[in-house]
């Protein structure tokens, strides 16, 4: 089973079997899951701000992170200037 540690931001970068990667908003693992279908779940990492390209619900907040990959498992944006400003 992947490591899935719920994020504050309930925003994921999720990397899939084929090699994709996608930014899913969710409350839970089984969420996530769905999101990706019929995806499968290799990693997933925290995301401090969602990112593109998306997969499931769309949360209210747009796509901050620019360079998701360099984001992905931090709490907070580590690219200066963040990708939220
Ligand atoms: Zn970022």
């Amino acid at each position: 089973m992947v490591k899935f540690t719920p994020a504050y931001t309930q925003t994921y970068w999720v990397t899939l079997a084929h090699g994709k990667s996608v930014c899913v908003v969710a409350e839970s693992l089984a969420e996530i899951v769905e999101a990706v279908k019929p995806g499968i779940v290799v990693e997933i990492k925290s995301l401090p701000y969602p990112a593109m390209p998306r997969a499931g619900k769309l949360s209210e907040c747009p796509p901050f992170c620019t360079i998701p990959n360099t984001c992905a498992g931090h709490t907070s944006c580590p690219a200066r200037p963040s990708c939220s400003e």
